[in-house]
């Protein structure tokens, strides 16, 4: 039975199911077209729509020509002597390092984030996940202006590490949490492949406040004792479709989404004047440091189980030496819930999740053992349908949507850790057909009133 179909039999629509139905409202036919409301894509605006052909704006054919870019105004200023040779006051100069970064709204914590807005609109060069600053926050960074104290707009450090993971958020990670760096997450050696040695390693040494990668060795100080672990909602739809093609898009996105947040963060925290070493899956261990950072618990499927958005994440982190204020690590009934419920190993085609219970080391030189939890087999996974597997997260109960009914009767269950009835919960969430495959052409008509494309958030 297909899932809208169960509900229907249950007299539940889809809205209690939290996917919104397309809403495009006829008001009335127009001289020019017909009036209409879709508040998914239009706000609460009624609007026009023109269908003969009519635009909103007016042109006189004799005179309008296609349009040199060369005098576009971004253009001009460094070509067009009118503009280029303009006196030019250096803001930054006047506002922030003679203001000592303190003048209320042009404040280094406002220049940092500003600044490093622009990172990947103007990018340096191929890797994004650079180590030092951009020529631009080179000019009060660390070594220009020393480390920023939050003092300075009367902020403590608490408040100051909000601030650092609301600049995460604004730059687009979907969850973001601090902890202490704890050096056995850290990868090491290096891996450092060439094109005459795929498997070189390289060491991992600590000189002072030396953050660089060289060809002999990756300089890290010690001082990097600190993490900001950066979690990316994946879209609901397109891991849904796993094993389909639109799974390994939902994936794909996270991790161009991560290294654009993760990298711009970076830059933000080199404006305040701290060192910061961006990350993507390199580095080292981003589900341990997520776990510390207090975003979630690992599940049976390997992966970190979030509250909000279950497995349906990826991990980006930076490193750093400001001193900011750990999260605590949090506990929501996963593991209990893991023992009971099996759909991720049933679910798995390659048979990579075991169906047995936690150990101390997993089969694989790939499994780092001494940690008690389920490992999976990363090979057999790895190499299963051209890497567009997502199997193990679409039919995760803690995957679903938030607003669900039926995911609500569940969390509850799980929140009072009533584990006796975790596989009744197993049962119900499986008789919704929550974790059934979404077909292509469910998720390409998802989009939208079909006016415009207004995706919605799950
Ligand atoms: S991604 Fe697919 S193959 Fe890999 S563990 Fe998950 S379900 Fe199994
Ligand atoms: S599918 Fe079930 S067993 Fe697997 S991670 Fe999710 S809750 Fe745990």
């Amino acid at each position: 039975m297909k899932r809208r179909h169960f509900f229907k039999m249950m007299g539940v629509g889809a809205a209690s199911l939290g996917i919104s139905a397309p809403l495009v409202y006829s008001i009335s036919k127009t001289k020019h077209g017909e009036l209409i409301r879709a508040p998914q894509d239009y706000g609460g605006f009624v609007v026009e729509r023109l269908d003969d052909g009519r635009l909103p704006y007016a042109i006189e054919p004799k005179t309008i020509k296609p349009f040199s870019w060369k005098k576009n105004v971004f253009g001009r200023n460094d070509w067009d002597p009118t503009r280029a040779d303009r006196p030019r006051p250096d803001m930054i100069q006047k506002r922030l390092i003679d203001g000592k970064g303190k003048i209320p709204n042009q404040s280094r914590l406002n220049y940092a984030l500003s600044r490093a807005s622009w990172n990947m609109a103007r990018p340096r060069h191929g890797d994004p996940y650079l180590w030092d600053s951009s020529p631009i926050v080179k000019r009060f960074d660390r070594d220009a202006m020393g480390p920023w104290d939050p003092a300075d707009i009367e902020m403590n450090w608490s408040e100051a590490t909000l601030a650092v993971k609301h600049a995460g958020m604004f730059f687009g990670a979907s969850l973001a949490g601090a902890a202490r760096a704890n050096p056995l997450w850290f990868y090491n050696p290096a891996f450092s492949p060439t094109a005459d040695d795929p498997g070189r390693e390289v060491p991992i040494l600590n000189e002072g406040d030396r953050l660089e990668r060289t060809e002999r060795a990756w300089y890290v100080p010690r001082s990097l004792n600190r993490v900001l672990v950066l979690a990316f909602e994946e879209d609901f739809w397109g891991i849904a479709n796993s094993p389909g093609q639109l799974a390994s898009a939902a994936v794909g996105d996270g991790y161009s989404r991560m290294a654009v947040t993760a990298s711009t963060l970076a830059e933000f925290i080199r404006g305040l004047g701290y060192l910061a070493l961006p990350a993507g899956n390199e580095v080292g261990l981003s589900i341990p440091m997520a776990i510390d950072a207090g975003l979630g618990e690992i599940g049976r499927n390997g992966l970190l189980i979030t509250p909000k958005y279950g497995p349906r994440v990826r991990l980006a982190k930076v490193l750093t030496d400001m001193p900011l204020e750990p999260d605590r690590p949090i506990a929501f009934g996963v593991t209990e819930f893991c023992e009971s419920c099996m759909l991720c190993a049933d679910e798995c085609p390659s048979k990579s999740i075991p169906k047995g219970s936690r150990d101390w080391k997993g089969n694989s030189v790939s499994n780092n053992p001494g940690a008690f939890k389920w490992y999976i087999e990363p090979e057999s996974c790895y190499d299963f349908n051209d890497f567009s597997c997502s199997n193990c997260k679409r039919v995760c109960p803690f995957t679903k949507p938030n607003n669900s009914w039926l995911h609500k009767i569940v969390r509850t269950v799980i929140d009072r850790r009533v584990t006796a009835l975790n596989t009744a919960m197993v049962k119900l969430d499986q008789a919704g057909n929550y974790g059934q495959q979404v077909q292509d052409t469910e998720f390409w008509s998802q989009d939208g009133s079909k006016t415009i494309t207004g995706r919605e958030s799950m």
